[in-house]
């Protein structure tokens, strides 16, 4: 069989090994790399049982790494796995009434992304090793609020790396926005920008492709990369705990066989669901991926008509880490339902950059159908969130409140009685002032007053990482224009 390669979904770039597509980020043509066969029932979860999430990592991550060795990845999941999050489970299933949660807040910065971004820097300083390279990785990143903070602390005083990030100064939780300008470490690098995710992320992303830019990189001591998830070795390691819920679930239920299972993914960028699709073609019985939406519902809108249209105002929510217009990673789900097809690719994303919009055709939409999409308004994400805590005690954040309330409604629509899983995102702490409100609690003061009242009134408690920050030194205070957003990269560098 023909190894593995990373192709470009539009199919102007060189191939590469997972090492180079990993060093690259996103490819040179503007597309996303993506493995080549991409692994297809590769693996019987079922083999996985009982088996631990380290364990069960390296099996799939093997599978998508052929250039790494047994030995390296390894090294790598126990750097990662082993001690940077609270339980030793790493992604603990738990089961709240009727509802299965896979709690992926568990790592140092409380969000989903620590599950990725705690390995990405070892995988990469890797890829430069063994590519030879003798530059520096600037590692860029444009953040919704949760991918910063963990990749801040992920490559903080990482040798041989800078780690700069973009986050919409008045798009984040106040708590997310603490974490991230506290952050430590001389190679670290924060911006706040006048504008919204998407800005920022259009802004990293053609600073990436800046002709200019990149050939001074050419005779400097720099290259770029990514800890965005158009980075495949942000995707890879989200896969894993689909195959390690997917388990779990069958553990707690005594039902390991075949049975079908939903996941329940809140949505973005398409980064996590787009591992639960991967996961499925991997061998995972998936029978629905319910996508959920907040008031951004321009993925609903695409999965109800084909149409993809960012055309229309941007709502800031209670779940900012979801406020999102352009969801990169759905270009790998277009890639793959149009059959590989890189000419329509890149008609498909033409039509995105000149006019915000563009329609699949009806055959690529028939292959829609392991998705569900959904939305949540801020009234059904509240409602959840108190719902749930009256009625069990459990506190979800408001990310995985809107993947409670879409699964609600998806049950009411579709009789669907499948067992479900819902991905939980982040830690309610992290958005601590919405949760207080969802409840129906009034709070006095700021949201550090908000944390206390919060674990005085539900008694979950405070994860030391949020206790801790009040007192934490504020270190990165700049805030640029999007148009600025290039200039103050080659400052960092020392290219003007
Ligand atoms: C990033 C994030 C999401 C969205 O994930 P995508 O991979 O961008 O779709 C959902 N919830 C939380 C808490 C997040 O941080």
């Amino acid at each position: 069989m023909k190894t593995m390669e990373y192709i470009s979904t539009r199919g102007g770039a060189r191939p590469q090994d997972c090492a180079g597509a990993i060093l690259s980020g996103i490819a040179p043509d503007g597309g996303l790399f993506v493995p080549h066969p991409l692994p297809k029932n590769a693996m019987n979860p079922v083999d996985y049982l009982g088996k631990n999430y380290r364990k069960t990592a390296l099996a799939v991550m093997s599978l998508y790494m052929p250039d790494y060795t047994e030995a390296e990845l390894k090294q790598y999941i126990n750097a990662a796995y082993k001690h940077s999050f609270d339980t030793t489970l790493v992604a603990p299933l738990v089961k709240q009434g009727d509802y299965y949660f896979l709690e992926l807040f568990h790592g140092p910065t409380l969000a989903f992304k620590d599950l990725a971004l705690t390995i990405l820097p070892h995988f990469l300083k890797k890829a430069m090793e063994k590519k030879g390279i003798d530059k520096d990785v600037v590692v860029l990143t444009a953040t919704s609020g949760d991918t910063g903070k963990a990749a801040l602390e992920g490559f903080a005083d990482v040798e041989g790396t800078k780690i700069i990030v973009f986050f919409p100064e008045h798009g984040v939780s106040l708590i997310q926005k603490r974490q991230m300008v506290t952050q430590k470490g001389k190679n670290t690098y924060v911006l706040g920008i006048e504008g919204n995710f998407d800005d920022a992320q259009k802004g990293v992303k053609e600073i990436f492709t800046d002709v200019d830019l990149l050939n001074k990189m050419a005779s400097g001591k720099y290259v770029f990369s990514s800890a965005n998830s158009i980075n495949v070795g942000r995707l890879i390691p989200q896969i894993v705990y689909y195959v390690f819920a997917y388990m779990k679930l069958g553990e707690l239920e005594g039902t390991v066989g075949n049975e079908p299972v939903n996941f329940v993914v809140p949505t973005g960028n398409f980064g996590n669901i787009l591992a639960a699709y991967y996961a499925k073609n991997l061998g995972v019985p998936i029978k629905k991926l319910i996508c959920s939406s907040n008031e951004n519902r321009v993925l609903f809108d695409f999965f109800s008509t084909g149409v993809y249209d960012a055309n229309r105002d941007f709502v800031m929510t209670m779940s900012p880490s979801m406020d999102i217009l352009i969801s990169s990673n759905l270009e790998r789900l277009l890639y793959a339902i149009s059959g590989e097809n890189a000419e329509t690719m890149r008609q498909l994303m033409n039509s995105l950059a000149r006019k915000r919009k563009f329609e699949i055709s009806s055959d690529m939409k028939a292959k829609l159908t392991d998705f569900h999409g959904g939305f949540a308004t801020e009234g059904e994400t509240s409602s959840s969130i108190r719902r749930v805590f009256e009625s069990t005690g459990y506190l979800m954040d408001p990310h995985t409140a809107v993947g409670h309330a879409v699964y609600n409604k998806y049950v009411a629509e579709t009789g669907d009685s499948t067992k479900t899983v819902i991905v939980s995102t982040a830690s309610p702490y992290k958005f601590a002032a919405s949760v207080m409100k969802s409840l129906g609690l009034q709070c006095e003061g700021d949201d550090f007053q908000m944390v206390k009242e919060l674990n005085r009134v539900t008694g979950v408690n405070i994860p030391p990482q949020i206790e801790r920050l009040e007192e934490e030194t504020i270190r990165h205070t700049t805030v640029c224009r999007k148009e600025e957003m290039k200039h103050h990269v080659m400052e960092i560098l020392g290219m003007v």
